[in-house]
């Protein structure tokens, strides 16, 4: 008995069937596009390794959000960069801070544009860790530890302070253990309890991660932070750390990198219910346009295909530098 050719090219026959039975569709309600804000006025400085994106002062944000109003994208990321930083990271959790003026500031322009506050210390310690350390000598090394329990308050600090400045979600980034829960239970007992937490359940611990360094000057001073961020080796842990968060009260769960992690993305996704937070970090964002410099690949056709390839994965959000870019051509290509 022979059986007969599988005619799969009949659904590909045409542009119009190929539209009817495409399975993931990009839009630009997919969209968060970060914003660094800095110290100053007068400032639109270009990140050189991540060219197209840009440092801005307060005075010079309204042009950025504008921009990412008019092209339909729904939510920013702030990241800000401190005029001074300490041990402790006291300018993250200011009432002035930057990310609280910057927040203000978008909220008084555009009241429906969603404010993300990326809740971290490590813009604003002078060590570049994420939470306090305990330093001490090792062989003529300063080496330290850092302190997760203690962290903690400082990171319910920052996102109250950031939520009360008017942020609609709060983002937090250390992946300390508890912090989910430390900051639900901060948010509810300071009248924020409608903010949602999106956290950062799944941070490997990255070599993607370069150009943002560079970006918020967040380097750590020493050591690195493989001992609160993912091993990119491990997947199931990726399971435990996102139940974790579950429990503690996620409201949303992101996966960071997305490119070299697209099999977690799918775990999550088949796993939780949970919204689905890819951020497409700024190494996968300066690779392509280093390339796409060099005219060695077709930017837009690259791009498309990896944010398309992260949404089949399971994301609901991306979290990408390519927003306002991808909105752009979604809009054309219409
Ligand atoms: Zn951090």
């Amino acid at each position: 008995m022979t059986f007969p050719i599988v005619r799969h090219r009949r659904l590909r026959q045409s542009a119009a069937i190929r539209g009817m039975v495409r399975e993931t569709v990009l839009t630009v309600d997919d969209f968060v596009q970060p914003i660094f804000v800095a110290y100053g006025s007068g400032i639109k400085k270009e990140i050189s390794s991540m060219p197209g994106v840009f440092h801005f002062s307060l005075d010079n944000l309204e042009e950025e959000v504008k921009e990412i109003v008019e092209l339909g994208i729904p939510a920013v990321l702030l990241f800000g960069i401190p005029e001074s930083k300490d041990s402790v990271g006291s300018s993250a959790f200011a009432e002035n801070g930057i990310v609280q003026e910057a927040t203000r500031k978008i909220k008084s322009l555009y009241p429906d544009l969603l404010v993300i506050a990326d809740t971290c210390l490590c813009e604003f310690t002078d060590h570049g860790h994420c939470g306090m350390v305990h330093t001490f000598e090792r062989d003529g090394h300063v080496c330290g530890d850092v302190m997760n329990d203690e962290s903690l308050g400082l990171l319910v600090r920052t996102a109250v302070s950031q939520a009360k400045a008017g942020a609609d979600i709060i983002a937090p980034s250390n992946m300390m253990d508890g912090f989910v829960q430390a900051i639900r239970a901060g948010l509810d007992e300071n009248g924020v309890s409608h903010v949602p937490i999106m956290s950062y359940s799944v941070k490997y611990a990255s070599a993607f991660y370069g150009p943002f360094r560079e970006a918020a000057d967040s380097a750590p001073q020493f050591g690195d932070r493989k001992t609160y961020q993912m091993d990119p080796a491990n997947a199931r842990e990726a399971l435990r750390e996102a139940e974790s968060d579950v429990l503690e009260g996620a409201d949303m769960l992101m996966v960071k990198p997305a490119l070299a992690f697209m099999d977690i993305l799918r775990m999550l996704r088949d796993q939780f219910d949970l919204p689905l937070v890819a951020y497409n970090v700024s190494g996968e964002y300066s690779m392509v346009k280093a390339a796409a410099r060099q005219g060695w690949i077709n930017e837009r056709a690259i791009v498309t295909e990896m944010l398309l390839g992260m949404k089949r994965a399971g994301a609901d959000i991306i979290i990408t530098y390519f927003a306002k870019d991808a909105a752009r051509w979604l809009r054309e290509g219409k």
